[in-house]
């Protein structure tokens, strides 16, 4: 690791606000409610405004907590007051719900069944996680953060969307080689047969800086991929609104070819209508070749 992709430590980056000086400084409820009331307003507020906003009777107990905040999580400019991106980031944190809320979620059954068994599958919320796996044989789909907040206004079929999606994402990003909780490195290998998965060849993404980590079948990285999205449209299926849980080239070990292993190199077969689109990958998840054959 080169000194400038050393992990950013407790001490933070220079000229910068110590971590924890910047945690305690938002660690107070009325501090909290003019980040909300900034937010809310989605414009400069003055001072007189703002005050009015969050309404504490104390002009001088006012002033003394905007000050507080003032450089790093809300910036004075002309006209008054607005929020800076860590001063968003702190709202969102709260609107994502996972300080405040624990929903619980119980197990329930989604409308496909297990590659590997043809078992009914299941999704289950913990520790702000989703996790697909089967009733049957227990071979796991997936298990990734999911924030509480993702359950407002979701039906569960919703919910279920948004998460399909939202792994869709996470997953194009690590391939990318970029932690979505961080922003940070991402470095990706491959593991051998992990009995929690259906493929006999999965990938570990893992984040250098903050150790954010993803375990997932390789077919996840495809789900973005230009010639796997085409090859699914002239079959008259939106990729990108099927759950990946039910596509079998995705999750399953049928169209998984192993070619090498130093480095590793492997081929998905994705078989469509008589046609079949095998997609060769190597050992950073780049397509090096993909090839149409059949009607
Ligand atoms: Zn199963
Ligand atoms: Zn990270």
């Amino acid at each position: 690791m080169s000194e400038r992709t050393q992990p950013v430590t407790a001490g933070g980056f220079e000229g910068c606000a110590e971590p924890a000086d910047a945690f305690s400084v938002v660690a107070n409820e009325t501090r909290l409610t003019i980040l909300m009331a900034l937010w809310r307003a989605e414009e400069v507020l003055s001072f007189t405004d703002l005050h009015r906003a969050v309404g504490l009777r104390d002009s001088a107990q006012f002033n003394y907590h905007l000050q507080k905040l003032t450089d790093v999580f809300v910036c004075q400019r002309e006209g008054g007051y607005e929020l800076r991106y860590a001063g968003e980031k702190v709202v969102r944190a709260v609107l994502s719900g996972s300080f405040v809320e624990t929903p619980t979620v119980g197990p329930f059954a989604l409308d496909a069944s297990c590659v590997a068994c043809g078992d009914d599958l299941r999704a289950r919320y913990a520790d702000e996680r989703f996790s697909i796996d089967c009733a049957g044989c227990e071979t796991r789909f997936g298990r990734y953060p999911f924030p509480p907040g993702g359950f407002t206004d979701r039906s569960d079929d919703e919910v279920m969307e948004a998460f399909n999606q939202r792994v869709r994402h996470l997953h194009c990003l690590a391939a990318d080689g970029v932690c979505h909780e961080c922003n940070g490195r991402m470095r990706t290998r491959f593991v051998r047969d992990d009995e929690r998965f259906a493929a006999g060849v999965s990938v570990v993404h893992r984040c250098e800086q903050c150790r954010h980590r993803l375990h997932s079948p390789i077919g996840l990285t495809l789900l973005d991929h230009s010639g796997v999205v085409a090859f699914h449209r002239d079959h008259g299926i939106d990729l990108c609104r099927v759950p990946y849980w039910r596509l079998e080239w995705c999750v399953g070990d049928d169209a998984l070819t192993v070619l090498s292993e130093d480095p590793w190199e492997v081929r998905i077969d994705v078989e469509l209508g008589g046609e079949t689109l095998s997609v060769r990958i190597d050992e950073a998840l780049s397509v090096i070749a993909t090839e149409r054959t059949g009607d």
